[in-house]
């Protein structure tokens, strides 16, 4: 018999009564140490006090109006994402899937404003995850997604991970842009060379092309910079985020530049709920953190710290460990284990992380973590290799044995 929730996710048997900082805790007060931040969201943590100010002021006096009317809120957290990047103007959703159906359904828009309705194909990479709606399942091009819900939407062309000459072949007369997110979060934490975005930026100059980045899992500091497309020192015209800008309330955005966002005009696009005062009162607060004196500082510095760490791991548990990789507090280790097992181990030791694509464990700190958690996190990582080395062992003597 179906259960009275639609069966689509496998999931654990736990479930939390409240949060605390970088912790979740059990009805019967089992703490576990979140370092999946419910995938890159839990910026701040639990129950961040100023958020929890944000959110309880405005849900006494406001919840919403629609769009129809002006949104303070909204008129603040625009000014402050346009001030704070390349962006002169932002569209507010509830998701990550709708700020990249906005960044795609404006990428077209462009075109066809400018004459060239044709050019509406954004190239994709493999591995990449871009939302479930029938447009960011095509997007993505992962089979498993797209599998038994009719023809793909049209309009977007796939390329392998990294791989310039194939961007450069895939360009045609019908080419709109590229669509990446910078560092691939769901493919598992595979980070885009700067060089490699340098070079999708020149490209998309050269063939008057819309660079789209999806940064709504590795913006908004995860990777120890405002926005992880700063790393390479570009900036996109079009860039969907999500996740961590609402710190756990539903909110997403389409940023974009002047130029990219001129098709787009009364009647172009809509929500009803997206950039509604609750979530607008959420986002302010996550900035006015996020942004403030030494944030990123250590952001950078625990990610730093948990990389070395894990890195020192590796070496001496190099039989579980294959590889550790990524940027700032979004890092991917690849055991030689089933992830699932790894993860499953994990939360045996009361830390919670969240697999990947390519057999990758991701940890994912809230970017407030101390050093202090971090270091708790390290010891629970080391005691999930101590266990799978010591079952290797078995095996290999009941193997010897026989
Ligand atoms: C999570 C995610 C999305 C989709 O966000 P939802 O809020 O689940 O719709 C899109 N792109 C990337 C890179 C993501 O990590």
């Amino acid at each position: 018999m179906i259960t009275p929730i639609l069966p689509t996710y496998a999931r654990f048997d736990l479930s939390f009564e409240k949060g605390d900082g970088a912790y979740l805790v059990t009805a019967s007060g089992e703490r576990y140490l979140d370092f999946g931040s419910g995938i890159a969201v839990n910026c701040l943590g639990h129950a961040h006090p100023h958020l929890v100010e944000c959110l309880t002021d405005q849900a006494s006096r406001l919840w919403h109006t629609s769009n129809l009317y002006n949104i303070p809120g909204q008129q603040k957290l625009a000014q402050r994402l346009t001030e704070a990047t390349f962006a002169d103007t932002v569209f507010f959703t509830n998701s990550g899937a709708e700020a990249m159906e906005c960044s795609i359904k404006m990428a077209r828009k462009y075109h066809a404003a400018n004459g060239q309705p044709e050019r509406y194909t954004l190239i994709t990479f493999e591995g990449a995850f871009h939302g479930r709606t029938l447009a960011t399942i095509a997007a993505g091009g992962q089979e498993k997604y797209l599998e038994g819900f009719g023809p793909a939407v049209e309009g977007f062309k796939q390329v392998p991970f990294g791989d310039l000459e194939a961007v450069r072949e895939a360009l045609d007369e019908t080419t709109a842009g590229i669509l990446i997110e910078p560092v691939q979060g769901e493919g598992g934490i595979r980070v885009f060379e700067p060089s490699f975005l340098k070079a999708l930026r020149a490209l998309c100059d050269e063939h008057g092309l819309l660079l789209v980045l999806d940064e709504v899992q590795c913006g908004v500091g995860r990777t120890g910079k405002l926005f992880a497309h700063e790393w390479a020192g570009i900036t996109p015209d079009i860039m969907g985020i999500a996740k961590a800008i609402g710190g756990g309330f539903p909110l997403g955005a389409c940023l974009a530049t002047e130029d990219a966002a001129c098709g787009m005009v009364a009647g172009s696009h809509g929500s009803t709920y997206g950039g509604n005062p609750l979530a607008m009162a959420v986002g302010n607060g996550v900035l006015d953190i996020v942004l403030g004196d030494g944030f990123l500082d250590n952001v950078r510095a625990m990610g730093l710290l948990l990389s070395q760490k894990l890195a020192r791991i590796k070496d001496e548990h190099g039989d579980v460990i294959e590889e550790i990789r990524g940027e700032g507090l979004m890092i991917g280790i690849r055991p030689r284990v089933p992830n699932t097992d790894f993860v499953a181990a994990l939360k045996d030791q009361h830390m919670l992380a969240v697999g990947a694509g390519e057999n990758v464990v991701r940890i994912l700190p809230p970017l407030i973590s101390t050093e202090k958690e971090i270091d708790e996190a390290v010891e629970k990582i080391e005691a999930v290799c101590r266990t799978f080395r010591a079952d290797m062992k078995q095996a290999a003597s009941a193997g010897a044995a026989e």
